[in-house]
């Protein structure tokens, strides 16, 4: 594979931008992309907020943090990808809209260039297969906020090859990231651990075992957990949670993953968590 330059990110969401503003600021340039200008908007003023609280802290310089600016470019029509030497796609996580955009840049990009996704959940090997090279798709989960956050779990698939795991492995360590070397499977690692914890947290306090802060300051203060699992669900967002444990349902075929009811409830009703004011606990 040729140098990387030029890194697409598809998605200027939560984790998009967060990917876009780690890349610019490890010398990349980056081409981000999203399907309206309004998102594309939003997501550059997030990453123009967090580089300039990066500068305010000091930990890089106001022209370090210009330059990275400078080294993203919006882009709504997908063609204008196909110079970009690596792609990292962070879209909804719904498998019906990654399929379409991993079929669309195998078209588009040179054969070459290798495909990653951000999923949280949807399988690398089922996404590598809507493509004609599937050797060169693989999985880079990243963890929010990308910019602090030091892990990337890579997922290789079944046909993944050593070369493009060797790349970006690689490319993980260019963006000052850790990267861990998983295997493909519902929920990876980081999530099939994770989001059953959370799930079984939420079972103690529908059966009224303890209420929510309890059972958070149990976690922060006998597991010395930084925050308590319901604090993270609400900020990872409870529908996410919900589609993670029906992912992790339905891929193992194991009951022991069932969503508890109270956090189907709380999502029928559009307790989110932090997202919408509301979720295990109220923020303004
Ligand atoms: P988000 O809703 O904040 O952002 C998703 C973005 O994708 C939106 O801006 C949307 O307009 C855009 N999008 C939708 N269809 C698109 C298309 N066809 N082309 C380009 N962009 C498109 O979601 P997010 O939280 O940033 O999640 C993105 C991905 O990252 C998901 O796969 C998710 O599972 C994964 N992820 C999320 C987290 C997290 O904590 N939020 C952590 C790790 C991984």
């Amino acid at each position: 594979m040729s140098e990387i330059r030029t890194i697409a990110v598809l998605g200027a969401g939560t984790m998009g931008n967060g990917i876009a503003h780690v890349a610019a600021r490890s010398g990349f340039h980056v081409l981000l992309c999203d399907i309206a200008q309004n998102l594309l908007e939003g997501g550059l003023a997030t990453i123009e907020k967090n580089l300039g609280r990066e500068v305010a802290k000091a930990k890089i310089t106001k022209a370090e943090g210009d330059a990275a600016r400078a080294r993203i470019d919006p882009v709504l029509d997908r063609q204008a990808l196909s110079r970009c030497d690596f792609a990292i796609e962070a879209a909804t996580e719904r498998f019906e809209i990654k399929r379409e955009i991993f079929r669309d840049l195998d078209r588009i990009l040179r054969p070459e260039v290798i495909l990653a996704s951000n999923t949280s959940s949807i399988s690398i090997t089922k996404l590598a297969a809507q493509t004609s090279r599937p050797g060169r798709v693989i999985g880079m989960h990243f963890f929010n906020p990308v910019p602090m956050m030091q892990l990337v779990e890579v997922i290789r698939g079944l046909q993944t090859t050593q070369e493009t795991y060797d790349n970006v492995h690689r490319l993980s360590l260019a963006l000052d990231k850790t990267p861990i070397e998983v295997n493909d499977a519902a929920g990876f690692v980081s999530n099939r651990v994770l989001m059953p914890l959370i799930n079984e947290a939420i079972f103690t306090v529908m059966e009224g075992v303890a209420t929510a802060e309890a059972v958070d300051r149990i976690f922060q203060l006998g597991m010395a957990h930084p925050m308590g699992p319901l604090t993270l669900a609400d900020f990872i967002g409870l529908d996410v949670c919900l589609d993670i444990m029906r992912v992790l349902e339905e891929g193992t075929g194991d009951p022991k993953y069932r969503p508890c009811p109270l956090l189907i409830r709380m999502v029928d009703a559009g307790w989110l968590g932090r997202k919408t004011g509301r979720g295990f606990y109220v923020y303004s």
